[in-house]
Order: structure tokens, then C-alpha cells, then sequence
């Protein structure tokens, strides 16, 4: 497989369906955030309208898909009985899992028979509090409780690589002709050679540090967010208010842009991502927290509703984005 498919393959598309804070404006939706990778979708929120957006975006009713939920706030849920709707209506023939506090259980079991839930595809609603929730292919997501009003989830989607680069040189050296036996090499098969057993430690890398993406969901600063930040390559971050309102923060369990670089910085993430920011910054176009961020923490940019943030080992990078007006 050549380099440039592996980075391809390993690449983690972030969608920003709704940027929002509490309450949607004219360009912005309530918060949820859609994580593709090698085809699965991982949707973190649903707020409301989530489907518009997921449509808009193109990410595809019958993918197979995972949603989490942060809390029960209903800027973060409100949306997905509509989803769930327009899945059902559309055929989606595909299993659902669905993570969340408890309350997301009965939440969804209240919309069941108006959706049609059950009718063409099965889903499951797990309740949850932390720990690793879902896995597949060395792609995980991990849940950690955070400090906001109730249970309250933020969550870390990490990608371990199983191998690391392959060296021709290195078993060329050894004698290994090429061909088969470096492929197997390459995926990790022992190889023999003339009586001789090659390892394929022996011509790889150890396998690269996970990739990872953590999404706070709504809180004051944690130990736990920090602790799942650390080395972070992206940080999706609520900043719901600049310093000026940071007595609203405390009180009503969110950030200021200013303590959200702050954590960006301590953790030592690449990237800051704000979002779920205050209906009040889209006059001036959430200038005044961006700037605020950024005098902490450079490498922050401000979340708009279909951006798209294509991030791999060589970093992460904006690849669309439509300025709201
Ligand atoms: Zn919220
Ligand atoms: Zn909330």
C-alpha cells in the first residue's frame, strides 16, 4: 500500500454540523459534531435540526454509525428524534448504537413509535458514564465525566495504527528479496528466509502514538478534560463566553474562551477548536473570543456551522469552510 493511500485511510474528516451555543441564530445550529473515518460516521450531539445538516453534508443515512451524547441538555439531543426519523423514513437497514446518560434511554424510548423506530433498523441505547464505549479497527471512543450541570460526558476518539512505516532498506539488508515476503512484512507476518525467521519489528517502526481528537462538551474546566487533552491533536472546546462574563461561566457550568486556551495549553494539544459559542458573538463574528483565545494559545480557530477539519499525523487542517453571514 503506497503512502499516500495509507494517509488517506488514516485520515479523521471533522464536521461541524451545528456550532451553537443554548440557542440556534440564523447561521448556526445547535451543537453536533460528525467524525468520519475509513467510512464509519461518529456523531457527538444532535441538536436541533441535525438532520438538515447531516444532509447538507453529505455524510450518508445508511453509514455505519455510532452517536454519543455529552448531556441532556436539549441543544444536545433535541435534534435526534428528527434524525432518527429521517433514518427510519430513508430505510436505514444498518444497526444504531446510541451512548448517553441515562436519561437518553427513556428519552428515546418516548419518540419510538412517532419515529418508527425498529422498523427498518435496530437501535440500541446504552447508558453511560465513562470509559471506553465503542471500537472497531483500532478507531475508539472513550467517555469522561466533565464539570457542568448534571452528568455531563466529553469524549476522546482515538486511532491506534497497528504498524509502524515499513523500511525496504531494512530488509533488503537483511536479504529479503522483494516481492510477497515484504508485504507480509509490511503487515506485520514474520517472513523466513533461507532458514532464517525476519521479524517484523526488525524492518518497522514501532507502531506511532494514537491519534487524537477530544470534544469537551459543555463544562468549567476539569482535571478529567485535561487529562484526556493532553497530546491531544485537536481540542474541540465549548467557549461559550469571552472573560468579561466568566462569572456567567462559572455559574452556569461553561467556559470562556480564555480558560479554553488556557487548558489547549497546559495539555499542549496542535489545534484549538471553539465552538458552542454565545448567539452574542455572531454580531462581530466571534472575534471577541478568537482574539481572546488567541492571545493564550495561537493555533485557534473559531467553528462554523459545515466546516470541515481533515486531521492525520502530519496535522490537522481546515479544508471547507463557509463564513456565516
Ligand atoms: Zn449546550
Ligand atoms: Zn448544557
Amino acid at each position: 500500500m503506497s503512502r499516500e493511500v495509507r494517509a488517506i485511510l488514516d485520515m479523521f474528516e471533522i464536521v461541524f454540523l451545528g456550532t451553537g451555543g443554548s440557542i440556534p441564530t440564523e447561521g448556526r445550529n445547535h451543537p453536533a459534531i460528525a467524525i468520519r473515518f475509513q467510512g464509519v460516521v461518529l456523531l457527538f450531539d444532535a441538536g436541533e435540526d441535525v438532520q438538515r445538516q447531516y444532509m447538507r453534508a453529505g455524510l450518508g443515512l445508511n453509514r455505519p454509525m455510532a452517536i454519543f451524547v455529552s448531556h441532556i441538555h436539549a441543544d444536545h439531543v433535541i435534534g435526534l428524534p428528527g434524525l432518527l426519523l429521517r433514518m427510519s423514513l430513508l430505510g436505514r437497514q444498518r444497526p444504531l448504537e446510541i451512548f448517553g446518560p441515562k436519561e437518553l434511554i427513556e428519552y428515546v424510548r418516548m419518540t419510538r413509535d412517532s419515529i418508527g423506530l425498529g422498523t427498518t433498523f435496530e437501535t440500541t441505547v446504552y447508558a453511560v458514564d465513562e470509559g471506553r464505549l465503542w471500537g472497531h479497527n483500532g478507531l475508539s471512543v472513550r467517555a469522561f465525566p466533565v464539570k457542568h450541570r448534571g452528568l455531563a460526558l466529553g469524549f476522546e476518539v482515538t486511532y491506534q495504527r497497528p504498524r509502524g512505516k515499513f523500511h525496504p532498506e531494512r530488509a533488503e539488508a537483511l536479504g529479503v528479496p522483494r516481492g510477497p515476503l515484504w508485504h507480509n512484512l509490511a503487515m506485520g507476518k514474520a517472513v523466513e528466509i533461507d532458514g532464517r525467521r525476519i521479524e517484523p519489528h526488525e524492518v518497522s517502526d514501532p507502531p506511532p502514538s494514537p491519534l487524537k481528537i477530544v470534544y469537551t462538551g459543555d463544562t468549567r474546566p476539569c482535571e478529567s478534560l485535561l487529562e484526556a487533552a493532553t497530546g491531544a491533536e485537536v481540542l474541540i472546546s465549548e467557549a461559550m463566553y469571552a472573560s468579561d462574563k466568566v462569572d456567567l461561566a462559572q455559574e452556569r457550568g461553561h467556559m470562556t474562551a480564555r480558560e479554553a486556551a488556557e487548558l489547549a495549553a497546559e495539555a499542549d494539544v496542535k489545534l484549538l477548536v471553539l465552538t458552542h459559542y454565545s448567539p452574542r458573538y455572531d454580531l462581530e463574528r466571534g472575534a471577541t473570543i478568537l482574539n481572546e483565545a488567541r492571545e493564550l494559545f495561537s493555533n485557534t480557530i473559531l467553528a462554523h456551522d459545515l466546516m470541515r477539519i481533515e486531521v492525520t499525523w502530519q496535522g490537522a487542517r481546515v479544508v471547507a469552510s463557509r463564513q456565516y453571514s
